[in-house]
């Protein structure tokens, strides 16, 4: 079934109730999304484009960036999210990869993106702004706002979305009708949702959490968005008293914690904070429960899998653990011989279900890399069932992620794991954040080193941390060097890049 068809059959039937409500105070109600939609579709389709024609979009969030997406998807095309934070020689890498038929961009970058595009081959190029300004919408003015929607197979192509890049290269994940549409369904019973649910949206769309997880989460639901273009804690703040459910990086938390206006009283009409894309702190977790007295619910997933694992909804939700394996979802622990790990013993992370995409883009060999015989996709993340979580035992049934097998360090022999020494240092007085790697080592083959940030004024001393971790580590895992630095490299979506840290260090 076409993914637009699963989750028309969520749309409210009184189509003048309000779909998405903007930050500047615009209402879009049900009809106007549909209508929108139709005559994005119909402009599509009057491009005659050949069938598996992928439609590329780098443009800010707005509304009519989601009409966009949805009219491809109505449309039987392929979308192509691309984050607004890549530079021409990013633009140029996934346009000569993807080969898009149609280029959707901001009118401010129009000239630089449509020479890349043109180079590349890729004729189409249109503008769309937040202000509702632009060229394709211009283009679709006049087109008829009734458009039946085009039946594909389920394992036909929905969207394309890049990898954000933090181990190595972005690579195109193939995502299917069945993966998104199977993984929308199942979040929407296991998160609960419910009529009058109001979803506060402030993620970028360019990305599985804010795309694939949030705004379908509302769309299958019939439930209205609060569409906020960034985040921005003052905005939070002042839509959540209308609001129930939101979702958000780590981030998200941190900053609304540091907010003085953030209480239980604002947020007492919500029932649901969800996070996700990169590991929640304990301490994150445990400040938010006390301060709004309602645990974070933190989920795991990838471009490559959308929602794997989650906390429940109902049970009891576990700092520093990502959950239970999704209904629909197998999840494995195995050792390197591919063998089941038992509980609390650390593997690689392996999964499979409907929401398993088809593969790398273009990538067969890649592709064929990344999935075990029977079948299984590797995710790359090394984990365990169980052991300690939060200052406690977690159950044998949930799952704890350790980190990601590229920052494994093996030094001596040894496995070391990153967040493991990563969280004692971050306890420390005056450290913000901190990154640890291996670098080669001629004797141990690799060593472990620290990468730290400290606190704004602080002042660290690299020496009496050492001697701290003596303390608190067994010897093989503390570092043999520690450098304080004013901030770690970060990628487009704002996560730590371990490899330009390691390339840096070991030259
Ligand atoms: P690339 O594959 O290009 O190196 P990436 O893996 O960061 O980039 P994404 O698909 O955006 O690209 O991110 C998925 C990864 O994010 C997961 O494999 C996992 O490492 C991490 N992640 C997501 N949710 C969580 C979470 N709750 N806790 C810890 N890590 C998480
Ligand atoms: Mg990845």
């Amino acid at each position: 079934m076409n993914l637009y068809s699963l989750l028309e059959k969520g749309f409210p039937k009184d189509k003048q109730a309000c779909a998405l409500e903007t930050h500047d105070g615009l209402y879009y109600s049900w009809s106007d999304l549909e209508r929108a939609t139709a005559k994005m579709a119909n402009f599509l389709k009057s491009l005659k484009l050949p069938a598996g024609s992928r439609i590329a979009a780098q443009v800010e969030k707005s509304p009519e960036a989601l009409f966009l997406y949805l009219a491809t998807v109505k449309a039987g095309y392929v979308y192509l999210p691309l984050n607004t934070a890549y530079q021409a020689a990013e633009i140029q890498y996934f346009i000569e990869n993807a080969e898009p038929a149609v280029m959707v961009c901001s009118s401010k970058n129009f000239s630089w993106v449509s020479k890349v595009a043109f180079k590349a081959g890729t004729m189409r190029v249109f503008t769309l702004d937040e202000d509702r300004t632009g060229t394709l919408l211009e283009r679709c003015t006049n087109q008829s706002d009734q458009f039946k929607t085009v039946p594909v197979k389920d394992d036909d192509l929905a969207a394309i979305l890049y990898t954000s890049g933090t181990t190595g290269r972005s690579k195109g994940a193939m995502l299917t009708h069945r993966n998104l549409g199977s993984n929308a369904q199942v979040l929407q019973k296991f998160w609960g949702w419910k009529k009058g649910d109001v979803l506060l949206h402030a993620l970028p769309i360019f990305h599985v959490h804010g795309l694939f997880v949030a705004a379908h989460g509302a769309l299958i639901n019939g439930s209205k968005m609060i569409w906020l273009p960034r985040l921005d804690t003052a905005q939070l703040i002042h839509h959540m008293p209308n609001s129930t459910v939101m979702m958000g990086v780590p981030t998200f938390y941190v900053r609304l914690l540091a907010d003085k206006g953030f209480t239980k009283q604002v947020t007492s009409n919500m029932r649901l904070f969800v996070s996700g894309s990169a590991p929640l702190l304990t301490e994150t977790f445990n400040t938010f429960k006390e301060v709004i007295g309602q645990p974070i619910l933190e989920r795991y997933g990838m471009s490559e899998t959308v929602m794997l694992v989650s906390n429940p909804y109902k049970g009891s939700r576990i700092g520093g653990s990502v959950g239970l394996p999704l209904p629909g979802v197998k999840v494995r622990v195995v050792n390197e011989n591919n063998k089941p790990c038992g509980p609390n013993e650390i593997g690689s992370i392996q999964v499979k279900g409907p929401n398993i995409f088809k593969g790398y883009w273009r990538m067969p060999e890649k592709t064929a890399e990344e999935f075990t015989k029977d079948g299984w996709f590797k995710t790359g993340d090394v984990g365990r069932w169980g052991g300690a979580a939060n200052g406690g035992t977690a159950p044998k049934d949930y799952l704890c992620i350790v980190g990601r097998s590229k920052d494994l360090i093996i030094s001596g022999g040894y496995n070391v794991y990153p967040k493991e020494i990563e969280s004692f240092i971050d306890d420390m007085d005056g450290v913000d954040e901190s990154a640890v790697i291996g670098i080669p080592h001629p004797d141990f083959g690799e060593a472990v080193m620290a990468v730290v940030v400290p606190k704004k004024g602080a002042k660290l001393d690299p020496q009496a941390m050492i001697a701290t971790l003596k303390t608190q580590i067994a010897n093989f895992k503390i570092p043999k060097r520690l450098e304080v630095v004013s901030d770690l490299p970060r990628n487009a979506m704002g996560k730590v890049q371990k490899n330009i840290l390691r390339e840096q260090y070991t030259s």
